[in-house]
């Protein structure tokens, strides 16, 4: 593991910060090994399939063939023409995952990323999880160019991908290349703007694992029969570029020529400006179609400087504030993701947004208002780091020695505070119970969860205070149970672990009001708590709120925060069933003390009883998680699919077909798709697949709302 130390400033706009994103399966591994190859930074081609890739460090990645840690990596990549002809770039590949469970690293990795390129299946075009980082790309305003990948596949269909990213995602997809050939006959591309066709050599699928594999091409003319179709997508491609921009918009409408340099440099803008989202043919586990869109992503998508400013809060006014992305600014960073090192401990991988990041400075953490010390700085290649003493503003980099800062952190000069925007994180929907075989599984289980938490926002730890169990939750079956793997391989810890349960929540229907009283007079000094409470239903989503409306002193000031606090307390340990109570407003607007036996405690108490006798009154219903789920079948086994189903409380929204399979959308409970992945292999002899994520919450039938009160064993006892 090789460790080089350099020193080297960047200029800003030959930097790229990049993701890759896509649906499960259409090739973002593949593509980011074939970049990471072409870039010189990986000696052997890694393939999913054999499990040597070089972003899948962990072991349970390898078995699963799944991406689940996005990890920063820097790589170089020249152009050999255009405005950044022989520049030496620097790209900064943020992984994204691919599983669905793993949404939330998806998000965060886009909070920190200039640009992304979004992968598709050409046999498939836009499925759902395509929508789904789509979507969330378009929120944080991430550029896109599009990567039409496994064309070499039966049924690779470029234009209908193409026609699908338009129709499906409202993307203004435009082919910048066309393939030359199909499936087993697809050899390269025709670039519409160069008009240009390139060639791969070779059979690259027979030398796969070898380090010279089929990366090599040369330029060639347009072949014979492409010169029509060729003509007809430029000139498509072209009046798209031009209406873009209105001085090209007057060139072109006064008929005149327009070079490839200001068509590219338009192309830039527009794509920038999310206005454009050029598409590119090719297919990376054959290795073709990879450089174009690597020169792409020099081309067109944002560096830096391109966002020039960052928006956040300044600490100490509250006011917003702006920082510009340049090295003499005061110093603004964001943490976006802990990840522990075999080799050199515990990870932060920072994006500086503005101003200069040091070796061995202090710098503070603002959102925890606490000062820190940065150690060693490192540039994480693919197989060696470098260390560097600076990272100027625009750049990702990984810090060691940071203790207490977690994802979302924001760190900055202490003279100059500023909160930049953190990261938001969906609620888990599915939990289970463990518990350590011995004493000392017991105390290694503390350290073992915080360690986990730490790099992963979406897990959640909590203690049942019924049980005394810990209950870990997270966003799907596939995420705890990896993560209980790690808790046993990393930190040889046993323990028994229970059934995936499904994270249900509480709520109330209607307004209610209710007394909570705690009053105990035994001798001595006695206990004196009361509120009254009113509650309200907020709209699906809006967690809680919680108001005081206490005035004239009936309540004193310095009791409503325990009282507030008996109410989280409550809302957290649940009334109906032991499921938190979300979705629900609490005013406290009246009660009464006593000078002498007042106490917090009683209080909050008080508050708490007041909440359980409200809430009583208020209709109060369970909330479940409502999955989305694609499946792709055969149409031989469409008919079982739908039936089973239906058989599982399934809304079905669609069924289409995309290829020669059908596509089924539906929304099903989770408490339903326990066990799907078994149970749809033996319904299609292994054919059929689906997808699922987490949808939105839906109130659980009367009839089985019963049955889950009764199995959870809830007492709803307050304890005193
Ligand atoms: P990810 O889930 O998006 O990361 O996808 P992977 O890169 O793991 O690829 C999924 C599967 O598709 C693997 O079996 C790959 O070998 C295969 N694959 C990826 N790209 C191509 C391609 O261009 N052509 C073909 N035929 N298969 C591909």
């Amino acid at each position: 593991m090789a460790i080089q130390k350099t020193k080297r400033d960047f200029p800003l706009d030959r930097i790229r910060n990049i993701g890759i994103i896509a649906h499960i399966d259409a090739g973002k591994t593949t593509t980011t090994e074939r970049i990471l190859f072409y870039t010189g930074k990986t000696y052997k081609i890694g393939n999913i399939d054999e499990g040597t890739t070089v972003t899948d460090w962990m072991e349970q990645e390898r078995e699963r063939g799944i991406t689940i840690v996005s990890a920063a990596i820097t790589a170089f990549w020249t152009v050999k023409a255009g405005q950044f002809a022989g520049h030496e770039m620097r790209i900064n590949l943020i992984d994204t995952p691919g599983h669905v469970d793993f949404t939330a690293e998806v998000e965060r990795s886009l909070r920190v990323l200039d640009g992304a390129v979004i992968v598709l299946d050409s046999s498939s075009g836009v499925q759902s999880q395509t929508e789904t980082v789509w979507r969330q790309a378009n929120k944080y305003n991430v550029p896109l160019i599009a990567f039409s990948n496994k064309m070499d596949v039966i049924g690779a269909d470029f234009a209908a991908t193409i026609q699908s990213a338009r129709d499906r995602l409202g993307a203004n997809a435009i082919a910048y290349n066309l393939p030359i050939g199909k499936e087993n006959d697809f050899k390269g591309v025709v670039d519409l703007l160069t008009e240009k066709a390139i060639i791969w050599e070779g059979d690259p699928s027979a030398s796969l694992g070898t380090s010279d594999t089929g990366a090599k091409f040369h330029e060639t003319e347009i072949p014979a029969d492409m010169v029509e179709v060729v003509k007809a997508a430029r000139e498509k491609l072209v009046e798209e570029i031009a209406g873009s921009d209105d001085v090209l918009m007057e060139k072109y409408l006064g008929g005149k020529e327009m070079t490839v340099v200001e068509l590219k440099e338009a192309l830039r803008k527009a794509v920038i400006a999310s206005k454009i989202v050029p598409v590119f043919a090719g297919s990376s586990l054959r290795n073709k179609g990879v450089q174009p869109m690597l020169d792409a992503v020099v081309e067109y998508l944002p560096s830096p400087q391109d966002i020039a400013v960052v928006t956040g809060i300044n600490a100490k006014t509250g006011e917003a504030e702006e920082r510009k992305a340049a090295p003499a600014e005061p110093l603004a960073a964001l943490a976006f993701k802990i990840q522990v090192d075999p080799h050199v401990g515990k990870l932060t991988y920072i994006r500086v947004y503005s101003g200069t990041l040091k070796s061995g400075s202090y710098v503070y953490n603002s959102t925890k208002q606490i000062t820190e010390r940065v150690g060693r700085l490192l540039l994480m290649h693919a197989n060696d780091r470098e260390e560097i003493d600076e990272a100027f503003a625009g750049e990702i980099v990984a810090a060691v020695g940071l203790k207490d800062t977690i994802t979302g952190n924001t760190l900055c000069d202490e003279s100059t505070p500023i909160i930049l925007e953190s990261i938001s994180f969906p609620d888990p929907v599915i939990s289970l119970a463990i518990e350590p075989k011995t004493k000392s599984d017991q105390e290694k289980l503390g350290f073992a969860l915080q360690r986990l938490s730490e790099e992963d926002p979406t897990f959640r730890v909590k203690s049942d205070t019924e049980t005394g169990q810990t209950i870990i939750a997270g966003m799907g079956e596939l995420q705890l149970e990896i993560l209980v793997d790690r808790m046993k391989r990393e930190f040889k810890l046993e323990a028994n672990v229970g059934q995936p349960q499904v994270a249900y929540k509480e709520t109330i229907n209607k307004s209610a009001e209710g007394e909570g009283k705690y009053i105990r007079q035994t001798g001595g000094r006695g206990q004196y708590g009361h509120c009254l409470l009113r509650i309200e239903p907020l709209p699906r989503g809006q967690g809680r709120e919680f108001v005081s409306e206490v005035v004239g002193g009936a309540i004193p000031r310095e009791f409503i925060t325990p009282i507030e606090k008996g109410v989280i307390e409550k809302e957290d340990t649940g009334i109906l069933a032991g499921y938190p109570v979300t979705d629900i407003k609490v005013t406290v607007y009246d009660g009464s003390f006593h000078d002498v036996d007042s106490s917090e405690i009683a209080f909050k108490i008080a508050a708490s009883l007041g909440l359980s006798e409200a809430a009583k009154k208020a209709d109060m219903i369970l909330l479940e998680p409502i999955m989305k789920v694609e499946v792709t079948t055969p149409e031989e086994f469409l008919g079982e699919i739908i039936g089973d189903l239906s058989s599982k409380r399934a809304q079905i929204l669609s069924s289409e077909t995309r290829g020669n399979a059908r596509v089924v959308i539906a929304l099903v409970p989770l408490a339903e798709m326990h066990g799907y992945a078994t149970a749809i292999r033996s319904m299609s002899q292994g054919r059929a697949t689906y997808y699922m994520e987490a949808d939105h919450y839906e109130p659980v039938p009367q009839n089985i709302t019963q049955k889950i009160i009764e199995s959870s064993g809830f007492t709803g006892r307050v304890e005193h």
